[in-house]
């Protein structure tokens, strides 16, 4: 059996004014054919290498082509997403025939023509492979699940977590999926539910945790390969835009629509629940006073996963003014400022400006006088799972007693080694405030005393009956709309 494996990865915010260009796919890789052996280090890398040693255990013949990922930003250059699916469609077609392929995508790729990069990758696979070659693509949760995905794919999982700590136990089933299908043992087909809400859904809290566990228990049902939930990506704007439900099983359609129906309308039950309800700076830095131990506060609105530029320092600002004591603030993204404090060299004391530079979104800055604590070149922290994740040249300063970390590769806060590898002790820290929806919870929970979530303003703010959709098809959702199932 030969398996081809190929990835191509980001999440499009489509109102993020900053284009995702060439050197937005350059912070890793890309990789041509290399990503198992160059690129180990990154998520990509890891998975890549597994499917690799899947196939060594089952004496399946690998090959692997482009793996490339960018940062979130505003929609891909035309010719840049052209550029990169050619790659993979032409390895397809000079490599092949293949019996399995394998993608790793994100399924929120958004470009200046094409508001469904992975329909239109998928769709074009299909049309070099036919339609007995076992197609499979593993997805971020933060997808667009088009029936364009669904329709060319044989099997599409999505990761089950939010924080995303399960892409390869998600990647494994794929894999079983897809050889099973090759070796005829496994017919899969799939049901598509649309929940027509939109939302944010953290898989660490309820009610979220047990619809969640609800997923992974029908996956025990006879017949059933795999459930997810595709909690969409509320910042990009495309017809599909929106939280549905993926049943894939083995030859029984009629299971398949049965379960994802069950599930969306357990999820659709819960919709009220599920909005987030965040606390305001004020109210988040009173919540900080009132904690035993460390307070982590997450400034939501500005995550560089979610497209945001990671530069506004709204939270920073108020922290200063509230005069807060053993605390820690990172990581806003400021290669002008990393390249200033770098140039004064550590222990300088300096006047310095911070953030606000990207537009609206990034706020106004902040003029400050910074004492540099410690340089470090090419600074990274420990990704989601085994992967690293590059920060690029990065400074810890010291401001009016708050620690502050600024880089130069922009990316959300994930790991306490963002600080931590610069030299800032968090042991005894009050507040850990950071740049980061959720992810950090991987890492953070274990030392924070609490963690506040914080509706601090921003590119990706939570209020989503306000989003500006255009495209959307399904302008009557919850939570704009009460009851749009009218159950
Ligand atoms: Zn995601």
């Amino acid at each position: 059996m030969r398996v081809f494996v190929a990835g191509l990865i980001t999440e499009t915010n489509t109102f993020a004014p900053w284009p995702t260009g060439l050197q937005g796919f350059s912070q890793e890789g890309p990789f041509h054919g290399d990503v198992t052996t160059r690129g180990r280090d990154s998520e990509m890398g890891v998975l890549a290498a597994a499917w690799k040693e899947l196939c060594r255990e089952k004496g399946f013949e690998f090959v692997e082509s482009l793996f490339a990922i960018a940062q979130p930003s505003g929609r891909a250059v035309q010719s840049v997403y052209e550029n990169f699916r050619n790659e993979i469609l032409n390895d397809l077609k000079v490599k092949g025939p293949f019996d399995v392929v394998l993608l790793f995508l994100h399924g929120a790729m958004v470009s200046q023509d094409c508001d469904d990069c992975e329909g239109d990758i998928l769709a074009r696979v299909r049309e070099i492979v036919g339609p007995k070659v076992a197609v499979g693509a593993e997805l971020d949760p933060h997808c667009h699940l088009t029936p364009l995905m669904v329709e060319k794919a044989d099997a599409i999982i999505l990761m089950k977590e939010y924080p995303h700590i399960d892409y390869m136990e998600r990647g494994k089933e794929l894999f079983d999926i897809c050889t099973g299908m090759a070796d005829r043992k496994l017919k899969p087909v799939s049901y598509l539910f649309d929940c027509r809400m939109v939302g944010f859904y953290p898989t660490t809290t309820e009610p979220m945790r047990s619809l969640v566990d609800k997923c992974s228990a029908a996956e025990k049902r006879p017949g059933v390969l795999s459930v997810s939930i595709g909690h969409g990506f509320p910042w990009g704007d495309t017809p599909e835009t929106g939280t549905k439900v993926l049943v894939v099983t083995d030859g029984n359609a009629s299971l398949a629509q049965s379960l994802a129906t069950e599930i969306g309308h357990d999820i659709y039950a819960n919709r009220e629940a599920l909005l987030p309800k965040f606390p305001n700076i004020e109210g988040a830095l009173g919540a900080a006073r009132e904690t035993n131990g460390c307070a982590v506060l997450a400034d939501t609105a500005d995550n560089a996963g979610g497209g945001a530029p990671s530069d506004n320092v709204s939270l920073l600002r108020a922290m200063i003014e509230y005069k807060v004591e053993d605390a820690v603030f990172g990581c806003i993204w400021d290669p002008i400022a990393v390249r200033t404090c770098a140039e004064a060299g550590v222990g300088a004391t300096l006047p310095l400006r911070i953030g606000g530079k990207c537009g609206p979104a990034s706020g106004d800055p902040i003029d400050v006088t910074a004492t540099v604590k410690a340089f470090r070149a090419d600074h990274d922290q420990q990704g989601l799972g085994p992967a690293r994740s590059p920060m690029g040249d990065s400074v810890w300063i010291e401001i009016e007693g708050i620690d502050v970390v600024l880089m130069s590769t922009r990316t959300q806060t994930f790991a306490p080694d963002a600080f931590t590898g610069l030299g800032i002790d968090l042991k005894g820290k009050r507040i850990i405030a950071l740049k980061s929806s959720w992810h950090f919870q991987a890492l953070f929970g274990p030392i924070a005393g609490r963690i506040v979530p914080v509706a601090t303003p921003g590119a990706i703010q939570m209020d989503f009956a306000a989003i500006d959709y255009r495209k959307k098809r399904d302008q009557d959702f919850f939570p704009r709309v009460k009851n749009p199932l009218g159950l």
